[in-house]
């Protein structure tokens, strides 16, 4: 339980480290992002190991490959509960606050992939470290943040431009503006996107309202399109 919602985690029995592994951090998560972005939606998150090779959001459930199970070292710093936080993380970014998955991808992978940082600097703050240089930097990510799946890119070029430099871009950004005033848009940007499908352009007149700093040079570094 995590206020009032159900976190439940179904697995094989030859999983049972990992499935709780992976309750505990969803639970931890659920309850990092209500503070930090607003209310869970629901009463219940189902987490559902499954036998393809990744993770995949739905509303209130979501799977996690059995293979981030099987890899479960018995510490938070594996795929297992970076992956669970970041599925857990889309009841925010997609299930709350929509976008077009195909034309830009980034508004919602960018945000679930900086959960995972999120989730790490309140729950597990010695790993910040980790995370970085062990989930995102080791693939050397490079390619802009805005790109369309239709680009053509292979997994790993197309995760490493939306998912990674779309990580990198908001840190960049938070650095910039501050701690206070990112936070501040990440609730407002969901307060009023809530049920909505938004655009960049939504995003960027969020974000607008609740700094002056100017982050203009990042957004070029980062993004193809003009915001
Ligand atoms: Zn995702």
């Amino acid at each position: 339980m995590v206020g009032d919602v159900t976190v439940s985690s179904y697995y094989f029995p030859f999983s049972e480290q990992g499935g709780q592994a992976a309750l505990q951090a969803s639970a931890e998560a659920v309850s990092v992002y209500s503070n930090r972005y607003g209310a869970y939606p629901h009463k219940t998150l189902s987490l559902v190991m499954g036998d393809f090779n990744d993770g995949m959001e739905y509303s209130a459930f979501f799977y996690l490959s059995r293979d981030f199970y099987s890899l479960y070292d018995g510490t938070p710093a594996n795929y297992l509960t970076f992956v669970a936080v970041h599925e857990t993380s889309h009841q925010w970014w997609f299930e709350q606050v929509g976008n077009d998955q195909a034309e830009q991808p980034w508004i919602d992978e960018s945000l679930a992939t900086y959960s995972e940082r999120v989730y790490y600097e309140n729950i597990h703050p010695d790993l910040i470290n980790w995370w970085w240089s062990y989930r995102i930097d080791f693939y050397k990510p490079q390619g802009f943040v805005d790109i369309p799946i239709y680009d053509g890119l292979g997994f790993r070029p197309y995760t490493n431009a939306a998912y990674f430099q779309g990580a990198h871009f908001l840190e960049e950004l938070r650095a910039r503006i501050g701690d206070e005033a990112f936070f501040a848009f990440l609730q407002d940007y969901l307060a009023q996107s809530r049920g909505k499908i938004v655009t960049a352009n939504d995003f960027f007149r969020i974000l607008k309202e609740h700094t002056s700093t100017d982050y203009s040079d990042i957004v070029r570094q980062y993004f193809q399109n003009i915001y």
